[in-house]
């Protein structure tokens, strides 16, 4: 797949069409992928924090969330990425893709009201998704962030939305990228928020 190099960072340059192809492939193959939804939030993040972006160059894929990324990325290198890879519109369409191929799903973070209702939401919407675990948001990645990946470990999701915010969703996920075997794990910032209405 192909990449634009901005702020030190690759990112992909696809269409939202061919990277959901890519993530369905992984899904199918039971290839391990971690994705970055980089919005400039996190991009302002990454020069902040070196230890925060070390986080980002693990990634499997980063792709441009924000408007703000794309416009610099015309200033800045002059090309411009075809469109937005938004962490709502891939966790859309990954959801309809489980439902159809009755595939295991595992969310993590928001609050758990608000967790709790955009999991009803997405079992009256996608019925034949396997919800094989959730887990709130608000924990300490310190305490409890390597118990949490241990579960998820275990419950084997093909996918997993990270719904923590950055910095912390991708904090967390490249810290216990490495203890999974496999699975699909995406930072989509405040989502569930969405989903739960
Ligand atoms: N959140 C969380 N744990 C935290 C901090 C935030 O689960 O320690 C959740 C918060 O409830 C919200 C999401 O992470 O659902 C962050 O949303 P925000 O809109 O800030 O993220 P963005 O989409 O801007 O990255």
């Amino acid at each position: 797949i192909d990449k634009i190099r901005l702020f030190d960072v690759d990112f992909v340059n696809s269409k939202f069409s061919e990277f959901a192809k890519v993530m369905e492939k992984h899904v199918l193959q039971k290839e391990k992928a971690y994705v970055v939804t980089g919005n400039p939030q996190i991009m302002v993040e990454t020069f902040k924090s070196k230890s925060y972006k070390g986080c980002i160059e693990d990634a499997t894929y980063v792709t441009a969330d924000g408007i703000g990324v794309i416009l610099a990325s015309k200033i800045l290198t002059k090309k411009s990425f075809p469109e937005r890879i938004t962490g709502f519109d891939l966790m859309l369409h990954l959801l309809e893709f489980a439902n159809r191929k009755k595939k295991k799903v595992y969310l993590l973070g928001a609050e758990e009201f608000v967790l709790n209702r955009a999991i009803h939401n997405i079992k009256m919407k996608y019925p034949d998704i396997k919800l094989v675990g959730s887990h709130h948001g608000f924990f300490s990645i310190k305490n409890d962030g390597e118990k949490i990946a241990n579960e998820i470990s275990q419950l084997k999701p093909d996918l997993t939305f990270v719904a923590l915010g950055a910095p912390k969703q991708e904090t967390w996920i490249s810290t216990y990228f490495s203890i999974f075997e496999s699975g699909v794990f995406i930072g989509v910032g405040g989502s569930l928020d969405v989903l739960a209405g």
